[in-house]
């Protein structure tokens, strides 16, 4: 019975108010990293989580598009030139979707001749990283997107 006073005592911050703080998870931003390249897929991400923000991987252009509406990540990387539908289609269907039209989309893409930048953001991106991108040129683009990852 007398348990209850140390809590009581020991802070103003219980209660309901106290509840609702602690239901709010941290937030770690989540990156969608769509690319068909297996070594690009693994250092990306190896560099995003290294820094603190959580990855999920698509293999194509479609499983992107149907991971981005299940997941709503915070942030989708997309590669350009990818097997069965690719960046530049995915990008169309996820801004036609009011389930993920509101994400933003960095295109990562070896397609970095004269005018392709344009294209690109013409195409619905909300940006561009040339391959070939160093891990840390990606790193840099989300984090300038997303903030760094609140610390746990
Ligand atoms: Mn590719």
């Amino acid at each position: 019975m007398l348990a209850s006073e140390a809590p009581h005592a020991a802070s103003g911050r219980v209660g309901p108010e106290r509840e609702s703080a602690d239901s709010r998870e941290p937030m770690t931003p989540t990156v969608l990293l769509v690319e068909d390249n297996e070594d690009n897929r693994t250092i990306y991400m190896d560099v995003l989580e290294h820094a603190g923000y959580h990855v999920v991987t698509a293999h194509d252009g479609e499983e992107g598009v149907h991971l981005a509406c299940a997941l709503r990540p915070d942030l989708i990387l997309m590669d350009i030139g990818m097997p069965v539908i690719d960046g530049y289609l995915a990008t169309r269907l996820l801004r036609a979707d009011p389930c993920t039209r509101g994400i933003p989309i960095v295109a990562v893409t070896a397609h970095a001749m004269e005018g392709d930048r344009e294209q690109a953001l013409a195409g619905g991106f909300d940006g561009y990283v040339a391959k070939p991108a160093t891990p840390r040129e990606v790193l840099h683009e989300v984090q300038r997107r997303l903030g760094p990852p609140s610390l746990p």
